[in-house]
């Protein structure tokens, strides 16, 4: 049985290699190096991908989920309404406002926000719902949106894994007040390095987005208020233009694979992703539940079949969170997920035939 790595980032650089090649030598070429139109472009056609007003180039996904947080003015005092079983940059962005991450635990058939238990957790703090498309499968937005509707909140969405996504038909990057991406190397769409936007509709908040990115300036040496570096690097931005491209062909192969797997495991004793009828995910993970997954992820490994564990340890038990004082057993759910996931291989290079392969030795465990 063949190797089967986890995710495989060369052969995604080598499919594209002449065209992402002569993308970096037309940047390289053109002595512009911060800003300026490679970056523009690529705003200009994520926005569109998304079907959305304004996209805005960040340098990381993390400074995405900051800054939109910093541009609708949550600050020292504020809450935010979190997932309890998420990567730990959304809890860390509501940290860096001086903000506190307020838990809401997932519905565990989709691992996204439960939109039920939303409603306990508003207080006359809270500032922002802050729903995580997690995996790739969007969270429920219509009860989260009006929700926010009726309580006078901000909804930003954490779509660090949903590039391409629908939830009822319609692109993920335009539902809420903003939306922040993350294009880190291992995304749907992922540069060769570290990279981020954030979409809005809202022209304010983009205009606010660009000063807070560049320094708090608009004009060169005029700062209108004390803002950070985290500007698109216009080489990621070039690499990204031909990677955008082909986003919808690459996430096609993800279903495909998905659902191979989906077919291919049913009688195996895992729990399988659950695909609610109006959600269209972009299958960044394929995630399994089991309760013997030390057993199962070694058995794996000894075959060859590299998987990942996202993720083992949910925020509120990290010691970067000692400070929140939530003890075991304070966040059943996410602590539940934590100790039961397990993903699988997937990706746009992964060869269909390992599906099979995957099953069979899952089949085996
Ligand atoms: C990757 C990721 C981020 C952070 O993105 P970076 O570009 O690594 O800063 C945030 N949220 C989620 C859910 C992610 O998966």
């Amino acid at each position: 049985m063949s190797t089967i790595p986890f995710l495989d980032l060369r052969a995604a650089y080598l499919e594209l290699k002449d065209a992402i090649d002569a993308a970096v030598a037309r940047s390289l070429d053109s002595g512009w190096y911060i800003l300026g139109s490679e970056v523009e472009a690529f705003e200009a056609e994520f926005a569109a991908y998304c079907g959305v007003a304004h996209s805005v180039g960040v340098a990381n996904g993390l400074d995405a989920l900051h800054l939109a947080l910093r541009a609708m003015d949550v600050g020292p005092g504020d809450e935010v309404i979190v997932p309890s079983n998420t990567y730990i940059a959304t809890w860390l962005a509501v940290s860096q406002c001086g903000a506190t991450p307020v838990p809401v635990e997932p519905d565990p058939a989709t691992h996204n926000l439960d939109p039920a238990r939303i409603e306990a957790a508003i207080t006359p703090r809270t500032r922002v719902i802050l729903p995580v498309h997690l995996y790739g499968q969007p969270a429920d937005l219509d009860p989260i949106l009006a929700l926010a509707r009726q309580h006078g909140l901000r909804v930003l969405e954490d779509a660090a894994q949903a590039h391409g996504a629908r939830y009822r038909g319609r692109r993920v990057g335009g539902h809420g007040d903003a939306v922040a991406w993350s294009f880190y190397p291992g995304k749907n769409l992922g540069a060769v390095g570290d990279a981020g936007a954030v979409t809005t509709n809202d022209p304010m908040l983009a205009e606010r987005l660009r000063v807070l990115r560049n320094y708090g300036s608009r004009v060169k040496y005029v700062n209108d208020e004390r803002g950070w570096n985290s500007r698109l690097d216009p080489l990621q931005a070039a690499v990204l233009r031909v990677k955008l491209a082909h986003l919808d062909t690459w996430n096609a192969r993800r279903t495909a694979l998905a659902e191979a797997y989906t077919r291919a495991l049913a009688g195996v004793d895992l729990v399988l992703p659950t695909v609610p009828a109006w959600a269209e995910p972009a299958w960044h993970l394929y995630v399994v539940r089991t309760g013997r997954r030390e057993a199962t992820q070694k058995r794996l490994a000894e075959l060859g079949i590299g998987t990942l564990i996202h993720y083992p340890i949910p925020p509120h038990r990290q010691d970067a969170y000692a400070d929140l004082g939530l003890p075991p057993g304070s966040l059943p759910l996410a602590e539940q997920l934590a100790s039961e996931v397990l993903s699988l291989p997937i990706g746009p290079h992964l060869e269909p035939r390992a599906v099979e392969q995957v099953a069979e030795a899952l089949q085996r465990v």
